[in-house]
């Protein structure tokens, strides 16, 4: 068993509960795992399987069960056990869990020492109708499936595939598509309709310039500053933002991609304890991006803030429960983001937003941070924190 600096465990048995089986909760188990011999951990997820979302585009060139590790395989893995089922909780709640030290899950009791919410904030919610796709359908099918349904097929006549929204997920879906018709000789313009400006607005400006050109060079005709309304049958109606005026243009199937919904976060301090109305919930932590910590550090929606965040609080809960009850505050940085432009080209900034790097080496670091959280998923932590 490793050594935890500052942990020296008491005698009884702890059992913690993580509700939520995604990157955070994973980094979260891994290091219960590793650390704790006298522990009994349940995870509450009401999938069957963990997913590697950050993957998810890639789906128009692998397997989505490529993707997908069982959660029963988690569980002989890190020796846990898995409760499928979708927790509902408000700040009552986690209060009365606090009091309690035990919820009710599918009517069973589930007592605990600690409990980690890692449930992740969703996309923004759309009512999808007729030709449209979002996040959610390529979450249970691979995209290659997706894009050649009866109405998405070889043709002679040319016909256009919208993607609405320029954040990261819709321009790394964009790419991957565009490459995804070529190779399948699909003959389909792309659209990419964007409420601003610029592409990946958060990121540095010169993620917006490359991503321009190679839009240029591939011909795919960009709408900014234009809003979504509706996909009809065969064409799509947008606004322009500024003049109201709307626009309809040919497009058989709409891709949309809205972004993160911001609401329902979790305020804890810095160790990552949960905070309710400016009380300390002690034995009631929160990780990932359905979590905002009060400290130095990063609070951005990504996978790596919320592996850093799970692994935090998992060495907190032990900390908490052992005999010094020294706890460590959160001060993650994020040395990088790399956005992938389909299998031979990425943009990204590594160290310092000045320094932006493209095409292969871009693509090499993606690769060696998706590794290095693949390995700690089969119980491999090179994490250096
Ligand atoms: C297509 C795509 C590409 C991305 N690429 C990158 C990238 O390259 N780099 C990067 O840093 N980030 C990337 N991200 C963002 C990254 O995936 C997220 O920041 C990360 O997944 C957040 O981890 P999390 O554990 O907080 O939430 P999630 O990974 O979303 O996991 C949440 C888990 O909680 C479960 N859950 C939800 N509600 C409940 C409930 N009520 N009860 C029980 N369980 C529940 C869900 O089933 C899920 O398993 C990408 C995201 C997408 C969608």
């Amino acid at each position: 068993m490793a050594l935890l600096p500052f942990y020296i465990p008491k005698s009884n048995r702890l059992k913690v509960v993580i509700i939520g089986g995604g990157y955070a909760g994973m980094a979260a188990l891994t290091v219960l795992s590793r650390y704790a011999s006298n522990i009994d951990i349940t995870l509450i997820d009401p999938l069957e399987k963990h997913i590697k979302i950050t993957h998810l585009h890639e789906t128009f060139r692998y397997p989505l069960s490529d993707l997908q590790v069982s959660f029963k395989d988690i569980e002989k893995r890190f020796d846990c056990r898995h409760i499928r089922a979708s927790v509902t909780l408000d700040e009552k709640m986690l209060c009365q869990w606090q009091a309690d030290n035990y919820l009710v899950i599918n009517e069973e009791v589930i007592n605990f020492d600690y409990l980690l919410v890692t449930t992740g904030c969703g996309s923004k919610e759309v009512n999808p109708s007729g030709n449209v796709l979002t996040l959610q359908d390529f979450m249970t099918s691979a995209g290659s499936e997706l894009l050649t349904t009866p109405s998405i097929k070889e043709n002679s006549t040319e016909q256009s595939i919208s993607i609405i929204g320029g954040g990261a997920t819709g321009i790394q879906f964009l790419f991957e598509i565009n490459q995804f018709l070529n190779r399948k000789k699909i003959n389909y313009k792309l659209n990419l309709i964007h409420s601003h400006d610029n592409v990946l607005g958060q990121f540095p400006a010169g993620f917006n310039a490359h991503i321009q050109k190679r839009m240029q060079d591939l011909n795919i005709n960009f709408y900014a500053n234009t809003v979504f309304q509706e996909q009809q049958t065969d064409k799509i109606v947008l606004q322009e933002k500024q003049s109201g005026k709307q626009i309809e243009l040919p497009s058989t199937l709409s891709l949309l991609f809205l972004g993160k919904q911001q609401q329902h976060k979790l305020t804890a301090n810095s160790f990552g304890q949960i905070i309710v109305k400016q009380k300390t919930l002690p034995n009631i932590f929160t990780a990932g991006d359905c979590s905002y910590y009060n400290s130095f550090g990063s609070n951005a929606l990504t996978a790596q803030s919320a592996v850093r965040k799970g692994k935090l609080s998992a060495r907190n809960i032990l900390r908490h429960s052992g005999i010094l009850q020294l706890l460590e505050p959160y001060l993650h940085r994020d040395i990088g983001y790399v956005v992938s432009l389909g299998s031979n080209d990425a943009v990204g900034w590594l160290a310092s937003k000045n320094n932006i790097i493209t095409g292969i080496p871009a693509l090499s670091i993606k690769e060696l941070v998706e590794a290095q959280y693949d390995l700690l998923l089969i119980g491999v932590d090179t994490y250096l924190i």
